[in-house]
């Protein structure tokens, strides 16, 4: 990873010939007209000698100006030829070029060599021309032609077919082998520099593969198989995904989600369910998790791993969040207006709000809009998201504690490099992940590492909670190892309000009125009370 060129060092294309083509043509006019002037001067006269030297020259002269606009046309031509065949952005040949070409490399093997189609683009591409401009994008996709071109090997193509995908003919070993080709060239992109020289912004290149079995199949259709694989791969958030039969039909899923997914917010069709959290200690109930359901009209009801990735690509996932956070004001509102005990409910932000510098305003009217505090409302931010811009997320971090909101890190445990992170960002509640819970709980060596974890983040003053408990020895365990509180189907499944209402909250108040949240660990709120 270390040794991936910054773009900044990668060589501009060279200047093209153009320069030097117009610089032979108007040498050789010129030349000509001084080959064709000379005898005029030498010959000119009365004499017949004269006037043939004259009409030579003429000839010469005339026919250097038709050899001059021949080559200029044909000059023009090739420029135009080329235009077809080139990318003039990458320096890669162009898609047409590649359907071309591929074409007759496969008729002529006639199967001969296996091979796969791969389609591969950048991650929120976006996102880079908007941040650092679209000359460092043009920089970046030659960059990538670079590496793609370095690690072609014979009688392999690629090409940009447009903005920042490419399409690649491969040859095909095995599964392993074309996957970590593809990984090298994720390794060897370069870096767009960051805020500081230290920091700099790993760029993702995500690969759709389609291994070739039809051979008289038309390259543009195995090119667009590539696609849906590699939009499969963006969805699923991995780095290589291969076409299979129910790609396509995924494909269409995802684009009736995408077609109707503003409709089904104008009509009410995201639903809020909450999962409560429990204090270890005694079991009280001590806050919730909001957690956004589909009532899709034909499907029923969609979880949100069926469509948050579509909205995550589109961005429309902005729109949910603060949907869901309204939701979840509103709802408080109303349990403060008839008289219930509150406790904090979380949300879940995504990380595309990263760099909406307008977030944190909008969250903020929000709560004043419904006359409710800011420490009932805690932030869910994934592990992940702090990987991907750090400085960012502090940004962001520090606006949303200013206002005065609780921040958790959540899915703690599934990433990598957040020991760092926890030194230098100000977070309210560490959040376990389920995976990390389980695989944790496997052997001695892992309960060491959930040990010190919890113990760390009291260090810390943090908050810890562990989500995804299923089991009572789980359960048992993070009560022993002093885990604060708990969440997950052990003590309830996520459910709608009116079902929280009834079955969750009607257990609280009948378990404990005066339940205190927090109040044996520094940090947030402890239970507002209603002012009724
Ligand atoms: P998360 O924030 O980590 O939420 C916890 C997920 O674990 C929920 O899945 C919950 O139903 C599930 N879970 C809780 N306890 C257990 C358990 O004991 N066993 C198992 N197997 N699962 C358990 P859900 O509701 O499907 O949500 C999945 C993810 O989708 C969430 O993970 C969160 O990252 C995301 N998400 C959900 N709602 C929203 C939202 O409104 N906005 C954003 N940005 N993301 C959301
Ligand atoms: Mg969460
Ligand atoms: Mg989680």
């Amino acid at each position: 990873m270390e040794d991936r060129p910054h773009l900044k060092s990668m060589d501009r294309n060279r200047p093209g010939d153009r320069k030097g083509v117009m610089a032979l043509l108007i040498v050789s006019v010129v030349a000509c007209t001084v080959l064709s002037i000379i005898p005029i001067f030498i010959l000119h006269g009365s004499t017949s000698a004269g006037r043939f030297g004259f009409a030579a020259s003429c000839v010469v002269l005339l026919a250097a100006l038709a050899c001059a606009l021949v080559f200029s046309l044909s000059h023009q031509l090739r420029r135009v030829e080329d235009a077809r065949l080139r990318d003039p952005v990458s320096g890669s040949i162009s898609y047409a070029a590649f359907l071309d070409m591929a074409g007759n490399l496969l008729i002529k093997e006639k199967g001969s060599i296996p091979r796969v189609m791969v389609h591969a683009d950048l991650d929120r591409f976006k996102l880079i021309n908007d941040s650092f401009g679209y000359l460092m994008g043009d920089e970046l996709l030659r960059g990538l032609a670079h590496v793609l071109d370095d690690q072609l090997e014979s009688d392999e193509l690629f090409c940009r077919a447009y903005a920042d995908h490419f399409v690649l003919l491969l040859k095909y070993d095995t599964k392993e082998y074309l996957i970590e080709r593809l990984n090298g060239i994720h390794e060897r992109c370069p870096r767009l520099p960051g805020r500081t020289t230290s920091d700099s912004w790993l760029v993702f290149v995500r690969s759709g593969v389609y291994e070739i079995k039809d051979w008289s199949m038309d390259v543009r259709t195995m090119a667009e198989r590539a696609n849906i694989a590699c939009q499969k791969a963006a969805n699923s958030r991995q780095a290589v995904s291969f076409y299979n039969e129910s790609s396509l039909q995924s494909m269409l899923l995802e684009q009736n989600i995408e077609t109707s997914m503003e409709h089904a917010l104008d009509k009410h069709q995201f639903l809020l369910y909450l999962q409560p959290k429990y204090l270890l200690v005694d079991d009280s109930l001590c806050g919730a998790e909001a957690l956004v359901r589909w009532h899709h009209p034909d499907r029923g009801l969609l979880l949100p791993d069926q469509f948050l990735p579509t909205f995550e690509r589109t961005g429309f996932i902005r729109k949910i969040d603060l949907y869901m956070f309204e939701q979840v004001c509103a709802t408080i509102r109303r349990w403060l207006d008839v008289g219930e005990t509150v406790f904090p409910v979380s949300v879940n932000l995504s990380r595309s709000h990263l760099d909406d510098f307008n977030l944190v305003p909008v969250l903020t009217s929000l709560v004043k809009y419904y006359g409710i505090p800011c420490s009932l409302l805690e932030l869910e931010i994934t592990e992940n998201s702090f990987r991907d811009d750090e400085q960012g997320m502090l940004r962001m971090l520090t606006e949303l504690k200013t206002e005065g909101f609780a921040v958790a890190m959540d899915d703690f445990g599934t990433g990598y490099s957040t020991l760092n992170i926890l030194k230098d960002i100000p977070l309210d509640t560490l959040k376990l992940d389920k995976g990390f819970l389980d695989e944790c709980v496997e052997s001695e060596r892992g309960r060491s590492v959930i040990t010190d974890v919890v113990s760390m983040a009291r260090h810390l003053n943090m908050h810890v909670i562990c989500e995804g408990i299923e089991t009572e020895s789980q359960y048992l365990f993070l009560k022993r190892i002093g885990c604060e509180m708990g969440q997950g189907f052990f003590f309830s499944k996520p459910l709608s309000v009116a079902d929280f209402e009834t079955t969750v909250m009607g257990t609280a108040r009948s378990m404990d009125p005066q339940l205190k949240m927090f109040d044996y660990m520094p940090g947030p709120s402890s239970f507002f009370q209603p002012n009724v």
